[in-house]
């Protein structure tokens, strides 16, 4: 892929707020996720452990889909296999200040990866680096859906975001769909009954640490293509997500404390004090090299 990023970052963070447009291509169709968090990087099952092993438990979120033949949990029909509830893991997105397309500093829900002043991924050069981002836009193109870049170059306010998408070549690009991605990219939580309440806090953005360890425990225990529930691990990886304590969970909790989503915001090098201060990797800036 040949794509321009400098400056944009717009499939990192939700930039809607800057537009009038309607853009919300995820709330179409019957499944449509709980949450409201836009572009959601949906992990695998050993990216999951990979995080949380790394500390980053408190980084992780679930996505849980409504879908018109599902099981009910919290009064919504929540899309399942087999009885069992479905849902991706992917990243926690808090607002941040950042000025993305030249836009004035605003809060935007923002990757918890990415470097408000940079606009870079602070993990793009360590094995955490999630596959989806990887493979960005590229299976986009494959599977011949809208790219962010495509959306960015059409709605940018201004005009300002120039040419993102310097060619359309998708390489690599091989998603993984269909019951394969069952204990590897979707998982199923074995006892919905456990679930009671988390559908009504994932949908209204206040789902607590303890929700999320257990959703996070549950996909990091999966079988690959059968979903099946280890229950040694299970136990394991939720101890390690609930103990997490990284820059990541802080850096969240700071962020949330200050800003409101479509505000005006401070200058995004507040960064440096609540995310480098803390530990957070540095990116290298864009110099000659995009
Ligand atoms: S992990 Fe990096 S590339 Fe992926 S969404 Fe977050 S900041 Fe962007």
């Amino acid at each position: 892929m040949n794509v321009d990023c400098e400056g944009c970052a717009g499939c990192c963070l939700d930039w809607r707020p800057l537009t009038d447009a309607d853009i919300d291509h995820e709330q179409r169709g019957n499944r449509r996720p709980l949450d409201g968090t836009a572009n959601l990087v949906s992990l695998t099952r050993d990216e999951v452990r990979a995080f949380v092993d790394a500390g980053h438990g408190d980084a992780l979120t679930p996505r849980l889909f409504t879908d018109d033949g599902g099981v009910l949990i919290d009064g919504h029909s929540v899309a399942a296999v087999d009885g069992r509830p479905v849902f991706y893991v992917g990243l926690r997105k808090p607002p941040k200040p950042v000025a993305p397309f030249d836009a004035d500093p605003t809060w935007l829900d923002t990757c918890v990866f990415l470097d408000p002043v940079t606009l870079q991924c602070r993990i793009h050069d360590d094995d955490l680096y999630p596959d989806t981002c990887a493979t960005y836009p590229g299976e986009n193109l494959t599977l011949d859906v809208e790219t962010e870049c495509e959306r960015v170059e059409r709605h940018a306010p201004g005009q300002r975001a120039g040419q993102r998408l310097l060619d359309d070549d998708p390489q690599d690009a091989t998603p993984l769909l269909g019951p394969a991605a069952l204990g590897t990219k979707l998982f199923a939580h074995p006892e919905p009954d456990r679930l009671d309440g988390v559908c009504d806090r994932l949908e209204a953005g206040t789902l607590t640490d303890e929700d999320r360890a257990e959703l996070v425990a549950v996909a990091a225990a999966s079988a690959p293509g059968t979903g099946a529930v280890s229950e040694d691990w299970y136990e394991r990886y939720r101890e390690r997500a609930r103990a997490a304590d990284s820059w990541t969970g802080r850096a969240i909790d700071a962020w949330a404390a200050m800003g409101e989503v479509g505000q005006s915001a401070p200058t995004p090098q507040r960064a440096r004090a609540i995310e480098d201060e803390d530990g957070a990797p540095p990116t290298p800036g864009w110099g000659n090299d995009k």
